[in-house]
């Protein structure tokens, strides 16, 4: 997101327009059938929550004050307005309040795990400008988790390799991905989560960009590889089938705002341009 701002020093001397996403587990607070801005305004959420108790700043973006509301139980909503999974913003809202509210998600999910000491059990205090737990009782610092996930396309000439992952809840196809282990380079990763996923080996791995993908707390690292040999077979328990597709006979692919559907048009392009 560019023109963000993690945090303020003094988030008490902003002035300017503060807006409070409300969560309840995976779900944000948004207006009903509004179309590229739909969370529901602070006047608006203000006569039905408690704002005065502990909100957990997001940042800055645009100019706009961003921080989250956990609420335990959905009740009633404002009028017009209803709870959505986070991820289905990508339908009604703009790239950057996608990205925002589920950054929103990820911290305000962190917050609510951690509000106790996993040394000690004390309750833990925020930090009032740092994005971190401190135990008043053993000083033991808790930051919120990141986890590094490879993402790759592998391609052989005009073909791309895609699967239908087990856990899609649309029948998508999309590059292979996967969690780093300890002790794994990235280059690694790619190599054994291509192989164990589709029993294919691939060659000349490059660096393609990142994105941080708040919905599952992880960071994507994304590079293309070639492919050296194998025949495809699948691994069941990750994924429901995979395929070479060429480039101008795609199947349904993810979201336009991942990097997943930016490696394959990338291929696509390349594949265009020859
Ligand atoms: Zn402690």
């Amino acid at each position: 997101m560019e023109n963000f701002i993690q945090l303020l020093n003094h988030p008490e001397k902003f002035t300017g327009m503060r807006v409070v996403l409300v969560y309840h587990n995976m779900e944000i607070l948004v207006e009903k059938n509004e179309v590229g801005n739909p969370v529901p305004g602070y006047k608006k959420i203000s006569g039905y929550y408690d704002l005065t108790g502990s909100l957990v700043p997001i940042g800055i973006l645009n100019g706009v004050y961003y921080s989250a509301l956990n609420v335990d139980d959905r009740g009633d909503t404002p009028e017009n307005t209803k709870f959505m999974n986070v991820r289905h913003l990508y339908r009604t809202s703009n790239e950057d309040l996608f990205f925002l509210a589920g950054l929103g998600r990820q911290i305000a999910d962190w917050d609510r795990t951690f509000r106790f000491c996993g040394k000690c059990g004390s309750l833990t205090e925020s930090h009032s400008h740092e994005r971190v737990k401190i135990c008043p009782n053993c000083g033991h610092s808790t930051y919120p988790k990141i986890s590094p996930a490879m993402i790759c396309s592998v391609t052989r000439g005009d073909e791309i390799l895609l699967a239908r992952g087990s856990k899609f809840t649309r029948p998508v196809y999309s590059v292979l991905a996967g969690f780093v282990e300890p002790g794994e380079t990235l280059e690694e990763t790619v190599e054994r989560e291509v192989m164990e996923e589709t029993n294919i080996s691939v060659k000349n791995i490059n660096y393609f960009g990142s994105q941080p993908w708040p919905f599952s707390s992880s960071m994507m690292i994304a590079f293309t590889a070639e492919y050296e040999s194998g025949e495809i077979k699948i691994d069941d328990k990750e994924i429901l089938d995979a395929g070479w597709f060429s480039f101008n006979n795609l199947p349904m692919l993810p979201t336009p705002y991942s990097i997943a559907r930016r490696l394959i048009m990338n291929f696509v392009d390349k594949c265009e341009s020859k």
